[in-house]
């Protein structure tokens, strides 16, 4: 995983590789810094006695000092479990036990939960070694000689967020990984004069490859923000000239609420991911940053990755484009039969992206693959004549209401057609005779106070009248996921019918 980034320092070692965030304190390390500050963490690791095939845990905001662990782990031949900086110390112990790792490895800012794991588990605990803008001038320059790795070595296990029993840890070969690499390039456009910005945690898969890896893969740079708030993101665009930025969509909907005078001029493209973008807020992106939103879809379990709309070619808007390359992606009905352009099934991945498994868990592995090894995503999907993507939603949160499938997202697109509407979620609220009722959690927009009845009346101009929400309650703000994702399981599902 390492070397293609020893190639790149080699060819150019004082070009940037990653930056912190804008103050006084900013550590801005070049490649030769990355390479000398992973050369740095091996060391450590052989002192604490790791060997090649060991697991370590990594816990840590977004920051340079993680990626210089987790290069230098995967220099070391180790496989990095990856785990949130709110993991509690009960959490940290379930991803020690399960996957077996010998250190914990922890930034100060978040040490109390994994101290307490590792002594109820009877392992060693470390602090990650952080850098100021002295220390990272002083990095010495070190002789790195990564071991030797199968492609098949696990170099990440993922733990998905367990939405549905205790999570899983997802297997990311030394393969995945450089693929990501091979690829990104021509997801994104990347080269070395591109400057990437992300608050996205790296402990997520979508920040630690198809950003991290994705972005130093291309010779790029990137500045780490530890975590997103809209104003500092906005002046991180403007300051640090970047070009490309990666995130979710409730991110690029909280930066349009940014209000200044400055305009970002350098950005080319911002990525999105991890949840579908309402097609109003790329039009508004486009208006306001005068740069392109190229959505994608991928999941943890396909190292981020599936289908893309090409930064260069027809980005369709509602679409999330095309089957990444290195990838077979199919649309299969539940039986596993292929299902024709243009018709609902289940989006299948299979290729150099796609894990290697669960780890520890023969009985998950099986069940999320098919007879013909594809992974088994759970997202609803079809694929037009032109081979674009389009998600309907998630097989587990179609709403059945009165017998009519209803696709939150649907409903969803519609409701952000609203001026009033900030953010907002459907969801499925249990209804004795209905089965279940369409619900509307909504986040107005600052400054508004719309009604339940002007919200339904504005659904029923272009919803069929099962689609429409029965319920419709206003909050301050909606329940977020670690990457900024709405996270529908955390909304309290109101219990009587009507609007309010
Ligand atoms: P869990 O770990 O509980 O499964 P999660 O579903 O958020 O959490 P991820 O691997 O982070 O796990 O997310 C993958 C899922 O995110 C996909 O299965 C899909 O439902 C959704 N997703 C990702 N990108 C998009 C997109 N562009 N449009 C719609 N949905 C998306």
């Amino acid at each position: 995983v390492i070397d293609p980034l020893l190639t790149l320092a080699a060819e150019d070692p004082d070009a940037p590789a990653l930056r912190g965030p804008r103050n006084e304190e900013r550590i801005e390390l070049s490649r030769r810094d990355l390479i000398a500050g992973a050369t740095a963490a091996t060391a450590r690791f052989s002192e604490a006695g790791l060997v090649h095939g060991d697991r370590i845990v990594l816990v840590s905001p977004t920051c340079p000092e993680f990626l210089l662990e987790f290069f230098g782990a995967q220099a070391h031949g180790l496989t990095v479990v990856a785990a949130n900086p709110l993991s509690t110390a009960r959490e940290l112990e379930y991803f020690i036990n399960d996957s077996g790792a010998r250190l914990i490895l922890s930034h100060p800012g978040c040490a109390d939960a994994s101290e307490a794991a590792a002594a109820s588990t009877g392992i060693t605990s470390r602090t990650i070694e952080t850098l100021t803008p002295g220390s990272a001038a002083a990095l010495p320059d070190g002789e790195l000689s990564p071991v030797r790795r199968a492609g098949d070595e696990t170099a990440a296990l993922l733990y998905t967020s367990g939405t549905t029993g205790t999570p899983k840890g997802a297997m990311l070969t030394v393969d995945n990984l450089l693929t990501v690499g091979r690829v990104g390039g021509q997801i994104s456009g990347a080269t070395s004069s591109d400057r990437f910005g992300t608050a996205l945690p790296l402990f997520h898969v979508f920040g630690l490859a198809s950003v991290s890896i994705l972005a130093l893969s291309a010779g790029a740079s990137i500045t780490l923000l530890p975590r997103f708030h809209a104003e500092t993101l906005f002046d991180t665009l403007i300051e640090d000239e970047l070009t490309v930025v990666a995130g979710v969509p409730t991110m690029w909907n909280a930066l349009l609420q940014v209000e200044s005078d400055r305009k970002p001029t350098s950005l080319r493209l911002a990525l999105s991911g991890g949840a579908s973008i309402a097609v109003p807020i790329m039009r508004k992106f486009k208006e306001r940053f005068d740069a392109t939103i190229a959505e994608g879809y991928g999941l943890t379990e396909t190292t981020a990755f599936g289908t893309f709309n090409p930064w260069n070619g027809r980005i369709v808007p509602g679409s999330v484009g095309l089957e990444v390359p290195s990838l077979d992606v199919r649309v299969k009905s539940l039986e596993g039969e292929p299902v024709p352009d243009n018709e609902v099934g289940e989006i299948c991945i299979r290729g150099d992206l796609v894990m290697k498994g669960y780890w520890n868990n023969t009985s998950a592995t099986e069940a999320a693959f098919d007879a013909e090894g594809f992974f088994r995503t759970g997202d609803l999907g079809y694929r037009d004549d032109d081979g674009y993507v389009y998600i309907v939603d998630r097989m587990k949160e179609m709403i059945i209401h009165g017998g009519y499938n209803v696709y939150p997202r649907e409903v969803e697109e519609v409701l952000y057609e609203h001026p009033d509407v900030l953010e907002a979620a459907v969801i499925g609220a249990p209804d004795d005779y209905y089965g279940q009722n369409v619900t509307a959690i909504i986040t107005p927009m600052p400054g508004t106070t719309p009604t339940a009845e002007a919200v339904e009346a504005f659904c029923r101009e272009s919803l069929a009248a099962y689609k429409i929400p029965r319920i419709i309650r206003f909050v301050d703000a909606l329940p977020k996921g670690p990457t900024g994702k709405i996270r529908k399981l955390d909304i309290e599902v109101p219990a009587a019918s009507g609007s309010s």
